[in-house]
């Protein structure tokens, strides 16, 4: 059932698609914040609750023994999507900030040293910065920035620059939420460890645009949020590699991570159960596996192919205007499907605004991105982003709001 083609049926398959938003059709255009959920990732929440709904692990009854099913089952589904080894080394959290907190507080904190250094990229999002300014805060360590170059891709020969015996963990975004910028995670992951620096990659955009292989990386940790990749909001995923897992201490405790409790002490539940306190989020796990079902049934190197069309077709288009900015590489290669710009005195959310006035989604701000954006010379920029049910006509409704809007400011100003 691999590979269905890609084509405007598939929004046929999300409900929220029919909207109509100020009396346009919706065009949604900001998948990096958050994607769509189609029908059968819904269907699948509300059959949990209307059949299966129970408490995992805690019961010898069948709803009890169903719901642990669909849970554990969940996650040998996220190994396979991500080509772990096993289900054993994929922690169930809240999401992508949830699952890097997770290592910057159980992993990093306890084997970090005054001087230790992070190295961190200037495209990260805050989800991938500030876990390590805590971290570094309680443990005297230093966050150190990869910059960037001017066309927004990160030089391998500055990373070599960077590294010395005091580093201790680097932590990279496999694609950036603004530039769009695909990292070269398998190379950059083979440079730090030839100097022996594990490597967590901030997964959020890319689960859904690009194929991630775990194993062949080699990478240490990977996070990533279900509602990304079609699936539910509060469910998130840390992958741990097997060797470093047991070099991580649980950061929160309550039932369920541990074997026995005794007045002072308590043993700990093998991992991956021993980070995950407190009753998990199974509704939400069927949903999210029945998303990265979905995504099987066309397969991520054709999702990839599919929004590489739509941003060089959008490039195409946003040529046809003088006065834009566009950020982030000019190589439709070394991109995925995140555009980010700015149209020159116009603000962004002014910008967002007037396309949300013709049913069109974009987002506008920092992003989660304001070392980037200092960078960049800008306080905001508008991002559209794209999914697998966006297609070429939306682009052209968006470059004609876009044109609208112009004229809107414009004559306003004369
Ligand atoms: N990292 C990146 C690159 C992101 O784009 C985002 C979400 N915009 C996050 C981390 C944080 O994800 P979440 O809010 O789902 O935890």
């Amino acid at each position: 059932m691999k590979n269905i083609p890609l084509n405007s049926k598939v929004r046929d398959d999300f409900p929220i698609l029919k909207r109509q938003i100020n009396g346009f059709p919706l065009s949604y255009l900001d998948n990096s914040s958050t994607t769509q959920k189609p029908k059968i990732v819904i269907d699948s929440i509300v059959n949990f609750y209307e059949n299966h709904n129970s408490n995992v692990s805690r019961g010898v009854y069948t709803l009890a023994e169903e719901a642990t099913e669909i849970y554990e089952s969940g996650r040998d589904s996220v190994a396979r999507f991500i080509r772990a080894e096993g289900s054993g080394e994929i922690i169930f959290t809240g999401g992508t900030t949830d699952s890097i907190n997770l290592v910057a507080q159980g992993w990093a904190k306890p084997n970090l040293k005054a001087a230790s250094q992070i190295i961190v990229t200037e495209m990260e999002h805050h989800s991938n910065l500030v876990p390590w300014q805590l971290t570094a805060l309680s443990s005297g360590a230093e966050v150190i920035y990869w910059k960037i170059n001017p066309e927004g891709r990160l030089d391998l020969e500055d990373l070599q620059e960077l590294i010395n015996s005091s580093v201790k963990l680097l932590a990279i975004t496999a694609v950036s939420n603004v530039l769009g910028t695909i990292n070269l995670i398998e190379e950059i992951i083979k440079i730090a460890h030839e100097n022996g620096i594990p490597v967590l990659v901030d997964a959020a955009q890319a689960v859904a645009r690009i194929p991630i292989n775990v194993a062949r990386w080699d990478c240490d940790f990977l996070a990533f949020s279900g509602h990304k990749v079609y699936g539910p909001n509060g469910i998130g995923v840390l992958y741990v590699k097997k060797e470093r897992i047991a070099e991580m201490i649980p950061i929160k405790g309550g039932g369920g991570m541990i074997s026995y409790v005794e007045k002072q002490t308590s043993k700990w539940a093998p991992a991956p159960q021993k980070f995950e306190a407190g009753t998990p989020a199974v509704a939400e796990v069927s949903g999210l596996t029945k998303a990265l079902e979905y995504l099987e049934i066309f397969g991520i190197s054709q999702i990839q192919k599919h929004e590489q069309t739509l941003t060089s077709y959008a490039l195409q288009r946003f040529s046809e205007f003088e006065e834009i900015d566009l950020y982030g590489p000019k190589e439709i290669n070394d991109r995925a499907g995140v555009l980010s710009f700015n149209l020159s005195n116009l603000h962004a959310h002014d910008v967002a605004q007037v396309l949300d006035e013709y049913g069109i989604a974009v987002r506008a701000g920092h992003h989660c991105t304001q070392v980037l954006h200092k960078i960049l010379g800008i306080a905001a920029s508008a991002r559209i982003s794209f999914g697998i049910y966006n297609q070429k006509f939306e682009i052209d409704r968006l470059i004609s709001a876009l044109k609208k809007t112009r004229e809107i400011f414009y004559s306003n100003k004369l």
